[in-house]
């Protein structure tokens, strides 16, 4: 029986890494499978990991269409016997579903890979659809930590370093050359310093001020 799977996790927890870790075992035993994302760090057709491995990818926009897609290629005489969907926070409900009919209706494994929650702690429309639909939700067991030590369960976006709480729930940070003037960036944080705000340059910069005046 094929199967929609989520893992989910933070930043920095491994998804790409076992995104790819996936692809590579399942080709192994001769299957044959696409890779998509959107957005990576790396930039678009992509999927990188934090760990150097980077491979290409099928990008996905607004306009794809899963089921159009690989039912396409099916009927043109490809194999696919499975689709690793690395950033899956960033697609949309209704493409979350057409992944869940290819599962029913093409005998395709789904594996995809995403964070849960935007910078505002709230769930991403796609993550949203993912636990509804997912036959499995497995979360990571490699453990982000915070600046504290803590585990990390949550994701904060920063400009120069400190956290902000207001803006676009995408804003694709980290990603090499600046193009703003102001450095988007995202840092994993426990539930306290999330909404303590107290980003590991803040707590720096309270702790320094605490020594010159005590
Ligand atoms: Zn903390």
């Amino acid at each position: 029986m094929a199967e929609l799977v989520f893992f989910s996790g933070t930043m920095d927890s491994g998804k790409s890494t076992l995104a790819l870790q996936t692809d590579h075992n399942y080709r192994a035993r001769g299957r044959e499978g696409l890779i998509f994302s959107r957005g990576d760090r790396a930039g678009e057709s992509r999927v990188s990991s934090r760990l150097g491995l980077e491979v290409a990818a099928h990008e996905v926009t607004d306009t794809t269409d899963f089921w159009a897609e690989i039912s396409g290629r099916i009927a043109g005489g490809e194999a696919v016997d499975y689709l690793v969907c690395d950033e899956a926070q960033f697609y949309s409900p209704g493409q979350v579903e057409q992944l869940a009919r290819l599962v029913d209706e093409m005998e395709i494994d789904i594996f995809a890979f995403g964070i849960t929650t935007d910078f505002r702690t709230r769930l991403f429309p796609g993550s949203a659809r993912l636990i509804e639909l997912a036959d499995r939700i497995e979360v990571l067991q490699v453990q982000s930590l915070c600046w504290c030590g803590a585990r990390a369960t949550l994701n904060a976006r920063t400009v120069d370093g400190v956290m902000v709480t207001e803006g676009e729930q995408v804003v694709i940070g980290d990603v090499g050359e600046r193009e703003t003037p102001a450095e988007v960036a995202y840092e994993v944080l426990c539930r306290r310093h999330h909404m303590r705000r107290m980003t590991a340059l803040t707590a720096r910069r309270r702790s320094a001020h605490e020594s010159l005046w005590s």
